[in-house]
């Protein structure tokens, strides 16, 4: 998990998840879950018939002295109060109802525990002064991860057999100014990214391969399975099973094709120190009509996962990334705006002034443009940016293709 750009510094935030064992036994810490569940939902109770919002200042005015009397510490009774709320907030979000807590679990601030990841124990403090020490259950590979990252949270939670803790690190990265801007199109086929320079020259142009059609293979063997087994599949343990191996290779090969391209695209675009721009599927979908180059068999979920892993990626190692709204990106004309037309293999035309380019580069290149129209003006860059050169980018077209299309390239993503 990460957080978006915050000011200048990025920020970001992983959780370490493991296996906690109390010593000396376990009776003070359920009663510390089970009071603090309570509390929580009674401020539940409380909230929910408030229409109002809820500032954290008069949430302390309500709650905070009932809740220290019930033994808890100042900095519990604001978790307390603040996660009672945001339950709330979400039930109302989504149209649903008052939330009913069940599970036992606990947020914990950073006032409120010890960790020594040397030691690999957690102290945690307890309601009425108790203390309880955990001895936590990991790897040392899983933790060193975390040496030089702070930590100031975590969450403490019993399934009805073992206690968990989640512990949220969280690290500053050194933020990258960017020198050029790279856009990335994904389509059914491709991913092609392209680098420009803030006037517009191309930079490199490279194109990779997506799993999608050995994707669909699996979706098909699925659908088949289903198909011939309508009524019984989801019953019959054997028919089941096959499903869910499909399923499982379909998972498999998409993280791992989202994971490869992340990290490839971001070690480019920090070559570049690139600025990263991609599609902003969101809008896709409020555009009503989904573009044509997104397979409606696979959904977007696939488009999803890669940027997820892009921007992760990104974050990392202190790069911004921007997303526009594709509306349209692949099938305007980046010369006039006018419509294209198909003019053979992933080729387009404009009807209107006889641009003809490579369906994907084109692409990039609307995606470049609309990018430059919306932040050049207000600054986003710094720099006054200028329209790609068109001509410069097809004579770079020509002579990537080859490079793009190199087995190389090809073989890095897509090789097994
Ligand atoms: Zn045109």
């Amino acid at each position: 998990m990460s957080y978006p750009v915050r000011g200048e510094e990025p920020v970001i935030v992983e959780a370490l998840k493991v296996r906690a064992l109390p010593e000396g036994g376990c009776d003070k810490l359920l009663e510390f879950l089970r009071l603090y569940r309570d509390a929580v939902q009674s401020v539940v109770d409380r909230i929910w018939g408030i229409n109002e919002g809820l500032s954290k200042k008069k949430l302390h005015r309500l709650f905070y002295s009932d809740l220290v009397k019930l033994g808890f510490r100042a900095h519990h009774a604001k978790e307390v109060y603040l996660y009672a709320r945001s339950l709330v907030d979400s039930a109302r979000g989504s149209g649903g109802r008052k939330p009913v807590l069940r599970r036992l679990s606990a947020r914990v601030d950073r006032y409120d525990y010890r960790l020594d990841l040397d030691s690999m124990t957690l102290t945690l403090k307890l309601h009425s002064n108790y203390e309880v020490r955990l001895r936590l259950v990991a790897s040392k590979e899983r933790v060193e991860r975390f040496e030089g990252w702070s930590n100031y949270e975590l969450v403490v939670k019993y399934d009805g057999r073992s206690f968990w803790v989640s512990v949220y690190f969280r690290r500053a990265v050194k933020a990258v100014k960017p020198r050029t801007v790279m856009a990335i199109d994904l389509n059914f086929d491709n991913v092609t990214l392209a680098v420009f320079t803030l006037d517009g020259r191309l930079l490199r142009l490279k194109r990779f391969k997506t799993p999608h059609r050995r994707v669909l293979t699996h979706r098909m063997w699925i659908e088949r399975i289903q198909g011939r087994y309508p009524r019984s599949w989801r019953f019959t343990k054997g028919v089941r099973r096959a499903i869910e191996r499909h399923g499982e290779r379909i998972r498999s090969i998409s993280w791992d094709y989202a994971h490869k391209l992340g990290e490839l695209v971001a070690e480019l675009a920090l070559e570049y120190r690139s600025l990263i721009i991609l599609e902003d599927l969101e809008k896709l979908k409020e555009n009503g009509k989904r573009d044509r180059k997104f397979n409606k068999r696979l959904g977007l979920w696939f488009y999803r996962r890669v940027q997820f892993c892009v921007e992760y990626e990104a974050m990392e190692r202190g790069l911004q990334v921007a997303k526009v709204n594709p509306r349209g990106t692949s099938s305007r004309c980046p010369r006039c705006g006018g419509k294209l037309l198909e003019d053979g293999y992933r080729v387009l035309r404009c009807r209107r002034c006889g641009f003809i380019g490579d369906r994907d580069v084109i692409a990039t290149v609307n995606l470049y443009r609309r990018y430059v129209s919306r932040y050049s003006r207000c600054g986003g860059l710094g720099v006054p940016l200028n329209a790609p050169k068109l001509d410069e980018i097809l004579s770079g077209m020509r002579g990537n293709r080859d490079e793009v299309m190199t087995a190389s390239t090809y073989m890095n993503l897509y090789g097994n």
